[in-house]
């Protein structure tokens, strides 16, 4: 099992040797390819006219230079990239990380993964991703300013509301979001709302998107419990991060009666059987922005630290995990500790977090598993809701906005469901997921002729 397909291989080869040494690309690439092999034995045609070859070739990249000036006066230089990866469905869609581990071939999977994603969300985007190896750890508001000025110094020649919308990611919140929208304004003389999203309510932002990626998560793996006649009351989870997707997923799971005993950082992770106080957390990540260790200094009894050197937040003994970190941050090892902890449900709210030896053995295991592509949609669909009230110059409540997501990811669910059971694998949600992500953006690429 999972393997791919022999008319796939040379696809596969190709791709490997065009991009060489982006491992992360490599990845996402094959994990699709691996769910094809069951489309292409259906329907032959979709071998024809390179439409997979072409799928596999973003339609453009962009790489260029960021200089900026830190507090000591001092001249730095960064890389910028933005890759255009698909604009059969919509304009190219999809966040901007800062992160000093980026480069082209991380960028590359997160528009590829992107692509699908979008796709599955039913809204009329595109994909695409950017960012930077900037480093924003550390940095002053006034240099986080200036580096967001020059970075959209360039990247505007190359966005608009009809042609390529970013967002945030890891390192890119609201604050950035700002910085590089009024540069944008500044540099058009236009007030386009639409060119990106994730923005304040003040200039044109909708509501509940913040929480987005992270209600949508629940809601999905909600919608998975549901298969299984269980749902999240009373179950014990362990969400990794504690950035926005990890804050509003620990949210929305204790709202559903759900019980978070642990969340984490680069640093460590805590564990806190009462439950996480996400006040607490809340105030430690997004006002005093501090390390973990503070959490479990202030929180005091039942609650603990363990360094990262010491051990893996996947330890922890939960019924239902939230892997919101990072790209594979769950290792082999990480899922083998989880199964014999008795782990039942994994939804995955980062991009590719969990390792392909990972993913094997929870399918292996009969644990019903939701891959990012599907699980973390929220996020970008309700970006897409942002660009629908932004064109209509409206702006929707709160309950109305968590409505149409909470819809959407049922949605999601659904379609990756009986996908899989269509294609004869009942309950796998990978092979679901990358199948209908790929018939969508597929069929419409066959209609928009050789492009
Ligand atoms: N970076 C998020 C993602 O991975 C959101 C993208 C967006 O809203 O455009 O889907």
């Amino acid at each position: 099992m999972n393997q791919v397909d022999d008319k796939l291989l040379p696809i596969l080869d190709e791709v490997l040797r065009r991009n060489a040494g982006e491992a992360e690309f490599h990845q996402a690439v094959r994990e699709v390819l691996e769910s094809l092999g069951r489309v292409v034995a259906k329907h032959p045609h979709y071998l024809d006219h390179a439409l997979i070859e072409r799928i596999c070739e973003p339609e453009r990249q962009i790489i260029f230079r960021i200089p900026w000036v830190d507090d000591q006066g001092q001249v730095r230089m960064n890389r910028g990239f933005r890759v255009q990866f698909n604009s059969a469905l919509g304009p190219y869609k999809g966040g901007m990380r800062f992160h000093p581990s980026v480069n082209v071939g991380i960028i590359k999977f997160l528009g590829f993964e992107q692509t699908f994603k979008n796709a599955l969300s039913g809204m009329p985007i595109g994909g695409g991703k950017g960012g930077s190896d900037f480093d924003p750890k550390g940095r002053s508001d006034a240099e986080i300013m200036r580096f967001c000025q020059s970075f959209m110094t360039e990247m505007f020649r190359h966005l608009g509301e009809y042609t390529d919308v970013p967002a945030g990611d890891i390192g890119v919140g609201g604050r950035e979001i700002g910085f590089l929208f009024g540069q944008y304004k500044r540099l058009t003389n236009r007030y386009e709302a639409g060119v990106l999203t994730g923005k304040a309510l003040a200039y044109g932002g909708s509501r509940a998107r913040t929480e987005a990626t992270g209600y949508g998560n629940t809601y999905f793996v909600q919608s998975m419990l549901g298969t299984r006649g269980t749902d999240f009351d009373g179950k014990k989870v362990v969400v990794s991060g504690s950035g926005n997707v990890a804050i509003y997923t620990i949210e929305k799971v204790q709202s559903f009666g759900g019980k978070v005993i642990a969340c984490s950082d680069s640093s460590g992770y805590v564990v806190d059987e009462n439950g996480i106080d996400l006040a607490l957390l809340k105030e430690i990540k997004n006002v005093r922005r501090e390390r973990m260790s503070h959490y479990a200094k202030r929180r005091g009894d039942g609650a603990h630290f363990i360094a990262s050197d010491k051990g893996s937040v996947w330890d922890v003994p939960c019924d239902v995990a939230m892997p919101s970190a990072t790209q594979n941050e769950l290792s082999g090892k990480d899922a083998r500790k989880l199964i014999e902890n008795g782990v039942m449900a994994v939804g995955e709210g980062a991009n590719m977090p969990s390792t392909p030896e990972a993913v094997r053995a929870f399918q292996e295991a009969g644990v019903l598993f939701a891959p990012g592509k599907a699980a973390n949609a929220g996020g970008v669909a309700t970006s897409a809701l942002e660009m629908q009230q932004n064109a209509s110059r409206d702006s929707w409540t709160f309950a109305q906005t968590e409505a149409r997501l909470a819809a959407i990811m049922r949605d999601i669910h659904d379609t990756c469901h009986d996908t899989a059971e269509e294609y004869g694998a009942p309950g796998n949600y990978v092979l679901g997921a990358n199948i209908a992500g790929f018939v969508r953006v597929a069929e419409a690429m066959r209609m928009l002729g050789v492009i």
